[in-house]
């Protein structure tokens, strides 16, 4: 018998062996098995016993871990088809909040309590705001909207002539509906027309294969800008859109990369308007920035702004403050123009979509095409198109990606927020990152009356269905039973992730053995579906 540790083995034979630990991941791969699991601990106050559990990462992307990626894809899938054709309203009552909401909603109160005391000691609170963002972000994820904060900041009127909508388009009177027409056919047959939109953003020159025919002209910092307040247009679309409809328009949306870099927005729509309409509110929707300018560079180099305490950011050579975010707000008059105003391009792309139709089905693939790629992600490619990427990179670097962006100080205004330590060119904001390429906002949008159904609702479903298949009831847990605690870095009751691994894979064969003999079994029931299962139990 030869072992890998074999010396008699030559070198080569040797170094072609795969890695054992490699073969781990693989497999765990293979089975569905997510290959970061967070470990926590928990409380069962039944048995008094404590307990790790590993929880999945649920990543969104294939680049953190394959198997979390392509389980919230299934279900982003599921969800778009379950409300695209909707033919009774959907109820829209707040659930109660699930244990994992809770225990996430406590997490985020230890991590404000650790942030405030950093800030009262003077702390660099950086990379606790950050955690924080993550947790907001999960929160969501976790099917809660809003923020736990609430709407913590008044809204700052505005004049009326900074008003955005789009006066010229048609206007129906408001029905209290989220259900598009339908139309009967012939032999008495019901048609849910729905519809499938493309958005692009504008040209910003010329491109052949997704790289600019003549960098030097290529207007990369529309093109920032643009990607920076993407979402926002898209918001104005959606008002836009629903003022046009008469009804209350529900959709399901993508945010994808364009070869050139460029985000584009897919959208699943409940109910039709006719074409020429779309491209009408498409055309007449816009939105203006109103920040402070960010065009002429105050200070740079070895000239930068110093935090004095108690004062805030001043010009070391002149001892001037500079303006505050909301001083610099109010000086913006009746004459300012806005920083930057986005509108969607020329290429609007609508079809008409049939509920229940291969065509429904091939919309809702391309929905989720590139959900499990980073928006940068369309940059690995030739050189032409590295190239091109750093010079969007560079463009973003010092674009304020909003109001609390260090790059603030470059143009002269103290970012919303300011603290010590802040330096134009280093935000961490993801927007600046080349995985996101401008564009920091989500990648799925949908409205709150798309389906009955949250996304943990979703989740909840499978695992219900499952569980059924396998002969067990899924019983209403008591949402008290179990206390979750964070694992501290290091512990020691943390098996090695490899062991962790290797047990998640066992469970995973003998969870798969027993829907297999089920199978066997079972009369007719698609029990495929469950290949795309998360933790069962
Ligand atoms: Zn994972
Ligand atoms: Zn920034």
């Amino acid at each position: 018998m030869t072992h890998a540790h074999d010396r008699a083995l030559p070198r080569a034979i040797r170094q072609a062996m795969p890695m054992a630990r490699d073969v781990l991941e693989e497999v765990a791969k293979l089975h569905g098995v997510c290959i970061r699991p967070v470990p926590l601990k928990r409380l069962d106050t039944h048995t008094g016993k404590w307990e790790i559990i590993d929880v999945p990462c649920g990543a969104t992307l294939d680049s953190k871990c394959p198997p979390c990626a392509k389980r919230n894809k299934q279900l982003r899938k599921a969800q778009c088809r379950e409300g695209w054709h909707l033919d009774a309203e959907p109820a829209i009552t707040p659930n109660e909040a699930n244990e994992e909401q809770r225990w996430l909603v406590e997490f985020r109160a230890d991590y404000q309590a650790q942030r405030d005391a950093a800030e009262k000691a003077g702390d660099d609170t950086a990379e606790l705001d950050a955690i924080i963002t993550g947790l907001d972000e999960e929160i969501n994820a976790a099917g809660m909207r809003g923020n736990v904060l609430g709407r913590n900041t008044a809204k700052r009127s505005r004049s009326t002539r900074r008003r955005q909508d789009a006066p010229d388009l048609p206007k129906r009177k408001m029905t209290n509906t989220t259900l598009g027409r339908t139309f009967q056919g012939a032999e008495g047959k019901i048609y849910r027309p729905s519809l499938f939109v493309t958005l692009t953003l504008p040209s910003y020159g010329k491109v052949r294969d997704g790289v600019p025919v003549d960098p030097d002209s290529y207007d990369y910092r529309r093109a920032a800008r643009d990607a920076l307040h993407f979402s926002k247009l898209v918001d104005r679309f959606v008002q836009n859109l629903r003022r046009v409809a008469g009804y209350d328009v529900q959709y399901f949306a993508s945010v994808e990369p364009q070869k050139r870099l460029a985000p584009h927005l897919h959208m699943a729509i409940r109910g039709t308007l006719p074409r020429a309409e779309i491209k009408q509110i498409a055309a007449a929707t816009y939105h203006q920035v109103w920040w402070p300018q960010a065009d002429e560079v105050v200070f740079d180099g070895d000239h930068m702004p110093v935090w004095q305490d108690g004062t805030g950011y001043l010009d070391p050579a002149t001892g001037e403050v500079l303006p505050t975010w909301d001083q610099a707000l109010d000086a913006l008059d009746e004459d300012a123009e806005p920083l930057h105003v986005i509108r969607f391009g020329d290429q609007v792309d609508v079809q008409g979509v049939l509920a229940g139709t291969p065509d429904a089905d091939q919309c809702i693939r391309y929905l989720s095409k590139y959900l499990t790629k980073s928006i940068g992600d369309a940059l690995s490619g030739g050189q032409a198109k590295q190239e091109h990427a750093a010079r969007m990179l560079d463009a973003l670097r010092y674009e304020p990606c909003s109001p609390t962006c260090p790059n603030w100080l470059r143009y002269g205004v103290q970012p919303k927020g300011a603290k010590p330590g802040m330096v134009p060119g280093r935000c961490r904001g993801k927007a600046h990152k080349p995985d996101h390429l401008g564009y920091a906002g989500r990648r799925i949008l949908v409205s709150r009356k798309w389906s009955n159904k949250t996304l943990a609702e979703h989740k909840q479903d499978r695992r219900t269905w499952v569980l059924e298949a396998l002969g067990q009831a899924d019983e209403p847990t008591d949402p008290h039973r179990y206390v979750w605690r964070p694992v501290p870095a290091g512990d020691a009751n943390v098996p090695p992730l490899a062991v962790r691994l290797l047990r998640s894979v066992h469970e995973r064969q003998r969870w798969r053995a027993h829907l297999r003999e089920l199978e066997a079994r079972a009369t007719g029931q698609d029990l495929s579906a469950t290949e795309d299962m998360g933790r069962a139990a």
